[in-house]
């Protein structure tokens, strides 16, 4: 048996010894026991719907309610939901936990659930986990994720300085969440400044101060990433008087109804990463990169963007133990491409759960991205 998989179902075992037969049942008809992963892991959810109502955000659109509720399993139900989801690794080289999409994890309501979440996590699973969050967190809090996880990564969303009030009406101010990064920083975790979405039109006249004073809070990096637009987001900029010229300019079409549309920032991102750079930080295209790093790990797109880190070199892909674990899959691996920063593989046939859970495996053993074909 794959050893990961070994691992998954003494966890399983052991868990299930110490709930209870309804707890077990509300774990299993869980979301959490059947979700895929995301490409920043699994996104864990501390909460359902969010009362911060940024103008940017588009979780309405997804149907989420903007008011806050705190997520109904416990921390030991949700270990259990995930060892029972199909395409979940476990342990300290498993797969990557994302809390904070879709929700505040750190708003009242939710953040008891949030750090039961962490310690369950912590506990049973040992997997790496990044929370982000907009709210203060004080030097106690910081003390308290430094001993329950101490590579716990860090992301502060910060997008604006002067614009805050009209964006984030209910988040606390930019100015708290620096204090949040010093708290972090003088703890000893890694904060990263997160700066998502970038805002074009607003954005411009706004990076150099918000590194500056990541900088000067203790930041150690930076993870930049796009905005999403759907029709209610722009009325609600233009309800705001908030510039929306240059994002429709790069919108690669107007969003019908719900639909999301991905704002095209890249050259705004470069501009950012380099100032960024510049002053010390490091920058990471992709979240996932700050939640291995903080975790003392280095996956090979990391290597091969040059992002000078510390951390445990990650292991060559061994092509035998990738065919092995296809095959423990029922999975016939054809044929496979070390690309250097990710590997193509072809397989048949694609079933897709044994496919998403090889893929996944594949990932977390050799710290390599995975792309699938027929
Ligand atoms: S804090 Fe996050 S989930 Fe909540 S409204 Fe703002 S962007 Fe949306």
């Amino acid at each position: 048996m794959i050893y990961e998989l070994r691992l998954k179902e003494e966890l399983r075992r052991k868990i299930e010894d110490i709930l209870s037969r309804e707890s077990r049942e509300k774990a299993l008809n869980d979301h959490h026991s059947r979700r895929k992963p995301r490409p920043c892991g699994f996104t864990i959810h501390t909460g359902i719907g969010c009362s911060l109502q940024c103008t940017y955000c588009y979780i309405g659109d997804m149907g989420f309610s903007w008011s806050i509720r705190e997520y109904p399993l416990n921390g030991v139900e949700l270990v259990y939901a995930l060892l029972n989801n199909p395409y979940f690794v476990p342990g300290e080289n498993g797969s990557l936990i994302a809390i904070g999409s879709v929700t505040e994890p750190f708003h009242g309501v939710t953040r008891t659930r949030t750090l039961e979440y962490i310690e369950s996590i912590s506990k049973y699973l040992g997997n790496p986990i990044q929370f982000s969050t907009k709210m203060y967190l004080t030097r106690k809090d910081a003390l308290f994720l430094r001993k329950t996880d101490p590579g716990i990564s860090p992301l502060i969303t910060i997008v604006t300085i002067k614009y805050a009030e009209r964006l984030e009406p209910y988040a606390p101010p930019p100015s708290k969440r620096f204090k949040t990064i010093k708290n972090l920083r003088e703890a000893g975790l890694k904060p990263i400044l997160f700066l998502r979405p970038i805002i074009p039109g607003l954005i411009e006249d706004e990076y150099i101060e918000l590194i500056d004073q990541a900088v000067d809070h203790g930041a150690h990096g930076l993870v930049a990433g796009s905005l999403r637009i759907t029709r209610s987001i722009i009325e609600r900029f233009k309800s705001k008087r908030l510039p929306v010229r240059e994002i429709l300019e790069r919108a690669p079409c107007i969003p019908k109804g719900r639909e999301q549309v991905s704002i095209d920032t890249g050259d705004l991102k470069r501009e950012i990463a380099r100032y960024a750079m510049r002053k010390g930080l490091l920058f990471f295209p992709e979240a996932c990169m700050a939640n291995l790093y903080t975790h003392g790990r280095i996956c090979w797109k990391m290597i091969k963007l040059g992002l000078r880190v510390l951390g445990d070199k990650p292991p060559v892909l061994n092509k035998n133990e990738v065919f092995k674990i296809g095959q423990y899959l029922g999975l016939t691996v054809d044929r496979i491409r070390d690309r250097g920063s990710y590997v193509d593989i072809w397989v048949k046939p694609v079933d897709r759960v044994n496919t998403t859970l090889f893929s996944e495996l594949v990932k977390c053993r050799f710290k390599k991205c995975v792309r699938i074909h027929k």
